[in-house]
């Protein structure tokens, strides 16, 4: 038995044959040398690799979705982008092969993005580098990949995206990849799969490639060739009890989350980015309760454009398609700070200038947000919220930028659809102005995180406070029970987005209340329908 570790991006366990997934040998073709010739070779492989993609393209959204198919045509779009395409014939008139200029600039494409200090930039570079790829393959006469009949665990470098997208997913237990992120397609494929994945791992194919069994521990990040009896024991036993447990959960896949006594509860999301809507999906989200935009301004040097806000907001609001998505404005500040934004260092900066604030007083920053916003709301099912409220004041400033930013969009011919306007309530304030709000407001959504802590005056960052920070104290539930009561009154719904959504022992006093959305990780939908379901409330 031979053992070794990874970065785990879902759990479970895997037991079976193991696959090297390895590109097919290339051989270059012989160079023309001449540059009008190459062109022309050039020219015919970009159109086998559009037809190509179309088809792939069709097959992706037929079998799996729209959302992943969009992996795909954002290669078809980067097959048009001008500047690669003249970089491929500056390369080629300078001398080189067709199939090395497309390779080439390609690789200087994917280097640039892989360096900016955007997320959503990077996983670009795995696109730009996938299309070249594929153009050089194309050109070198090489076809596709062959993998054998029947279930096995997949063990390569790292998957590009049309790669992952072309693999048999039924047939796959497990991704092994050397390389890889948490937030690497592979990864997200792993978690759309349900199955569990190493990413970064310290495998080699001469490991997989010697053994006749491989093994994934999911839960620890250990991988194991040929486990020995104990182990193997070991891991089967994991093994059936991880499948009984969510065996038992897929009962409510697909189901509507009503108590027996007939309330209907929305289980929604807390998503940062594009791809975490993608395992809400896959986790039978309802929607996305909070989208916290500001994971969109962290990693970075300069402040996302609003088309760059755009394009993340308009994927989540297409993946999502017509269940709710709420999106929050830019709740920086606090704990998390960008140096860019010029914030003044303060004493006391978790009540300071932070979430709304900021916005209200920086319109530079908020107007891009809104404006991106309602773009993408002609796209999906957008909702907007507001981080930090604590006067009426504030909410209706706020509403009148969105109504302006609208009417903007409108005078420029830009579609638009209605978004809802709720506020997140998260000071006592707001929780104590929930009828004066519930009457500007079209829902409320908790964040009982912030909210604890300024209730109870406790640092939520500082670990010594421990049973201080108390989300269940008395008065945390008497704001929570007027807040519901305030907005059941006034006729708007009301969710939690804090923590405490997803926690067990008050999920069934939260509905009593009269909450009717809990916003939580999507891993925990489903448990929590199964208790909504069956809940003696
Ligand atoms: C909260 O305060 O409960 C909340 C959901 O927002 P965040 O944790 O991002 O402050
Ligand atoms: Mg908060």
């Amino acid at each position: 038995m031979k053992k070794g570790v990874g970065l785990p991006v879902f759990p479970g366990v895997a037991i079976g044959p193991a696959v090297v997934y390895s590109k097919a040998q290339r051989t270059l073709p012989v160079p023309s040398g001449d540059p009008v010739v190459e062109k022309a070779k050039f020219d015919a492989a970009l159109e086998v690799a559009r037809g190509q993609l179309t088809e792939l393209f069709e097959k992706a959204k037929a079998e799996i979705g729209e959302e992943q198919a969009a992996i795909v045509e954002v290669q078809l779009l980067m097959l048009e982008d001008l500047d690669y395409l003249d970089g491929v014939n500056m390369a080629i008139e300078g001398g080189a092969a067709a199939a090395i200029a497309a390779l080439d600039t390609g690789e200087e494409f994917a280097q640039v993005f892989a360096a900016m200090d955007d997320a959503y930039m990077n996983a670009r570079s795995a696109d730009i580098r996938d299309m070249s790829h594929r153009l050089y393959d194309i050109l070198c006469g090489n076809t596709g990949f062959s993998l054998p009949d029947g279930s096995f665990l997949l063990v390569a470098e790292d998957l590009a995206p049309s790669e992952t997208i072309q693999l048999p997913r039924d047939r796959i237990m497990a991704f092994i990849t050397r390389q890889g992120s948490a937030s690497s397609h592979t990864a997200i494929l792993a978690r759309t799969l349900n199955i569990p994945s190493l990413v970064q791992s310290n495998i080699t194919f001469e490991d997989v490639e010697n053994c006749e069994v491989l093994a994934v521990d999911g839960f620890t990040g250990t991988w194991y060739a040929d486990p020995d009896e104990e182990t193997l024991a070991m891991l089967k036993q994991k093994q059936s009890q991880a499948a009984a447990e969510k065996n038992a959960l897929e009962a409510y896949r697909g189901k509507e989350s009503i108590t027996p006594s007939g309330k209907k509860i929305l289980l929604v999301a807390n998503i940062g980015s594009p791809e975490d809507a993608i395992a809400a999906i896959s986790a039978d989200a309802e929607g996305v309760g909070l989208m916290r935009s500001e994971f969109l301004y962290l990693g970075r040097n300069n402040l996302p454009t609003e088309d760059e806000l755009f394009e993340a907001y308009k994927q989540v609001a297409q993946i999502m398609g017509h269940r709710p998505v709420v999106i929050r404005t830019l709740d920086i500040g606090a704990d998390k700070q960008v140096s860019y934004m010029d914030l003044e260092k303060e004493e006391n900066p978790a009540l300071g200038l932070r979430g709304l604030r900021i916005c209200l007083t920086r319109e530079e920053i908020f107007r891009p947000q809104l404006r991106a916003i309602y773009r993408a709301s002609a796209y999906g099912n957008l909702h907007v919220m507001f981080p930090m409220v604590a006067s009426v004041w504030e909410l209706k400033a706020a509403k009148a930028l969105c109504a302006k930013v609208r009417a903007e969009l409108e005078e420029e011919g830009v579609p638009t659809r209605e978004v809802p306007i709720g506020v997140m309530v998260e000071t006592p304030a707001a929780a104590v102005l929930a009828n004066e709000l519930a009457k500007e407001a079209a829902f409320f959504s908790v964040g009982t995180n912030d909210l604890t802590q300024y209730t109870l005056a406790v640092d939520r960052q500082n670990a010594k406070l421990g049973e201080f920070y108390d989300p269940y104290h008395p008065a945390l539930m008497a704001l929570l029970a007027y807040i519901a009561k305030a907005a059941n009154d006034n006729g708007i719904w009301a969710g939690i987005c804090g923590e405490l959504g997803a926690d067990p022992k008050v999920q069934e006093q939260l509905v009593k209340m009269g909450f009717t959305e809990l916003s939580m990780a999507a891993g925990r939908i489903l448990e929590t329908r199964k208790r909504i379901c069956n809940m003696e409330e």
